[in-house]
């Protein structure tokens, strides 16, 4: 028997955790905590311990599958990348832009690399995007604009260090425990923590100031809270002077934002808002953290902009225990927008409608047709394909028929293309919909990177091998581009994809393999061999052109839907410890489908009573896209008039529910997060 524990990082949450994976004779059997990795310190929550069971399931994908006459047949890798290389040239003569093309945040940075450089070198077109896009879009888009880069500005364990932590639109405690428990450190230590939420989620029972406030309403409260630092002059001066522009502007907009004004809209009490606003000033160092809970909605930019207001205005940037930290949902989502899978971005957030940028990629990658003009984005895909402008698409490892707003009509969507391609590891909904399936091989079957939340880039290690005839993704592409008869794609490993990638993305300049095999890893920006790599961004300037941080007054929008006479409640939804994203990993993980087997709606108690519904029930929630049956768990940690629904579960799938009407002007986000509906026995 040969006994092997391969250190890799956790394929679940953007955290980065590492962990062993232990094979015996060359089969994964389990995973270790990696005691010596500087992220979790030999601690997993319950997704990364088991991680490992998702990999050996009988359902993996084996074969590559061609649909005909509605049904799936096996097929050789020969037939269906030659089928998928002709189709591709056919869509390619036509119009390129006919194509769009899904990256992945749960595959490596080299397989996101390689998808966006085919479609914008071997293609022609910059339809390339991912769901970052529905999660922490805003968040690149809000500090960009404010700091002039858009990622968490400080390191997960420099949180232990804050005196004070305020969270907005983030369950840290179930959506990435080992950031929690950083937190839960600060906190034994004496830091105040500062938790705003409809919910009383576990995250905010933790609460010193609990601040609950009605969805969608984060502009009016964090503006309410600068109101009170202005009026009570606890503002930075000295950072505001030195530092940053713009800050008059800020101030005359803030000013009508009196706690008590706020009060009506948000639904949190004045004198809460007083004290948080107190609070977070006066601290030594404060850390804002934030995630879904604030970008997903149509003013998600707007609610970004104003957590870097508030940090800015306190002079919480560019130091120890401070910063505005967006915590990323996924493994990879900060890799694959790194490596430029976003239709406005190259790699390194060269910006695509800049010539140079346009001119430098088009040099590295020997094309000659690359528009500077930004591809669509995930929601305007779905709606260019039920217009029929977009004919073929190309999806890697993403689940839009669970992840994405409104799935009735990402349905329609997807079955008007004429040609659609899915690699994955598991036949999802996604894939049932394909022309084309392909079988991808699993995060603990290959080598190459990931990029975790706090900018760390660190290596995934293969442990075994994927089953049947399943391939890396980024084996795929090259088959298929080399197919083609494209330059550029000759790769013969994830290490050689690298090499290119630090060639064409300045923040990983200085990352070689000697420097990242280290447990550590690397935290980008690190733009040559000698740097040490940054955990803390601008401690002596902002990455705007000249310098300085930009403040940008934002006034409150309401969100897409306010509540009715028919629709009365707002549905919000979110995630939950044992369930990740779409379910594709976790529902097939037997210990974690076992903890929470499908969905649920919260209602407040009060709410409850008045309806006639009693926990258990099987209720009916129904918005203006669709309804939903699933059961009702009655409880007085919600707000009254809000419900709430994990978005994990396909049966009973919250997306059914929520809207792709209206986009963040920005970002280009819908409304995940407001919905109005009713809800009925
Ligand atoms: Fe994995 Fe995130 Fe849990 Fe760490 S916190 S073990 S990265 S799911």
């Amino acid at each position: 028997m040969k006994l092997e524990y391969i250190p890799t990082v956790c394929p679940y949450c953007g955290c980065g955790c590492g962990l062993n994976v232990v094979t015996i004779d060359g089969k994964v059997e389990g995973v270790e905590p990696w005691k010596r990795h500087p992220l979790n310190e030999g601690k997993l929550c319950p997704k990364g311990n088991f991680s490992y069971q998702f990999v050996g399931r009988d359902d993996r994908l084996t074969k590559p599958l061609i649909k005909e006459n509605g049904e799936f047949r096996e097929a050789s890798w020969d037939e269906a990348t030659s089928l998928i290389a002709s189709k591709l040239e056919e869509y390619r003569g036509e119009d390129p832009d006919s194509l769009a093309f899904l990256a992945s945040a749960r595959c490596t940075n080299e397989e996101n690399y390689l998808l966006q450089k085919f479609a914008r070198a071997v293609i022609g077109t910059q339809n390339v995007d991912h769901c970052a896009r529905l999660c922490h879009g805003p968040s690149v888009a809000g500090l960009a604009k404010t700091f002039g880069s858009g990622a968490m500005t400080n390191s997960i364990s420099d949180i232990e260090e804050s005196s004070c932590i305020f969270i907005i639109g983030s369950n840290t405690a179930e959506q990435h425990p080992l950031i929690w428990r950083r937190v839960l450190r600060a906190k034994a230590n004496g830091a105040k923590l500062i938790v705003a939420d409809p919910r009383v989620s576990p995250t905010a029972k933790m609460a010193d100031i609990y601040l609950p406030f009605k969805p969608g309403t984060d502009v009016p409260l964090m503006n309410a809270m600068m109101n009170v630092i202005i009026e009570e002059g606890l503002e930075d001066r000295e950072f505001i002077e030195k530092r940053t522009k713009d800050f008059e502007k800020l101030k005359e907009t803030v000013k009508n934002y009196k706690p008590e004004e706020a009060e009506k809209i948000t639904l949190t009490p004045a004198d809460k808002i007083r004290e948080a606003a107190i609070e977070y000033a006066k601290a030594d160092s404060a850390a804002i953290l934030f995630a879904m809970g604030i970008t997903q909605h149509i003013t998600g930019t707007d609610n970004v902009v104003s957590t870097a207001n508030l940090a800015m205005l306190t002079g919480n940037v560019g130091k120890r225990g401070a910063g505005v930290n967006p915590l990323r949902g996924q493994n990879n989502v900060q890799g694959a927008c790194d490596m430029g899978a976003l239709p406005a971005f190259y790699p390194g957030y060269q910006k695509v409608i800049e010539e140079d940028a346009t001119e430098k990629m088009s040099c590295a990658w020997g094309c000659s047709d690359l528009k500077c003009t930004p591809g669509l984005t995930v929601v305007e895909m779905m709606n260019a394909a039920a217009e029929g402008k977009l004919k073929a698409m190309y999806i890697m490892g993403e689940n839009p028929m669970v992840s994405d707003p409104d799935i009735q009509h990402v349905k329609e969507s997807l079955e008007n293309l004429e040609f659609l391609v899915v690699q994955d590891i598991f036949l999802t909904e996604t894939a049932e919909l394909a022309d084309v399936v392909l079988p991808a091989s699993a995060w603990s079957e290959k080598n190459g990177t990931y990029t975790s939340t706090e900018r760390r880039v660190q290596y995934i290690r293969k442990a075994a091998d994927a089953p049947g005839e399943a391939k890396d993704d980024w084996q795929i592409i090259c088959e298929i581009a080399n197919k083609m008869g494209a330059d550029g794609f000759k790769f013969s490993s994830a290490e050689d994809i690298f090499e290119e990638i630090r060639e064409v993305t300045p923040q990983y300049a200085g990352m070689n393999p000697e420097r990242l095999v280290k447990p550590e890893g690397l935290h980008w920006p690190c733009p040559d061999e000698t740097h040490p790599g940054t955990p803390i961004l601008h401690t002596e300037q902002f990455a705007t052109p000249d310098g300085l941080g930009i403040f940008f007054p934002v006034e409150y929008r309401e969100p897409a839907e306010t509540p009715d006479s028919e629709y009365p409640f707002i549905l919000t939804t979110g995630r939950i410890i044992f369930h990740y994203h779409t379910g594709t990993m976790t529902r097939r993980s037997e210990t974690l489908d076992r903890e929470v087997p499908t969905g649920f709606v919260e209602i407040n108690d009060e709410d409850a009573l008045e309806l006639g519904i009693k926990n258990g029930d099987m209720v009916k929630v129904k918005t203006r896209r669709g309804e939903i049956e699933i059961t009702a768990r009655v409880t007085p940690e919600i707000m009254k008039g809000v419900l709430f629904i994990p978005f994990h579960f396909a049966e009973c799938a919250a997306n059914m529910l929520t809207s792709a009407d209206e986009l963040d002007p920005e970002a280009k986000m819908p409304e995940l997060k407001v919905s109005a509906a009713s809800i009925s026995k």
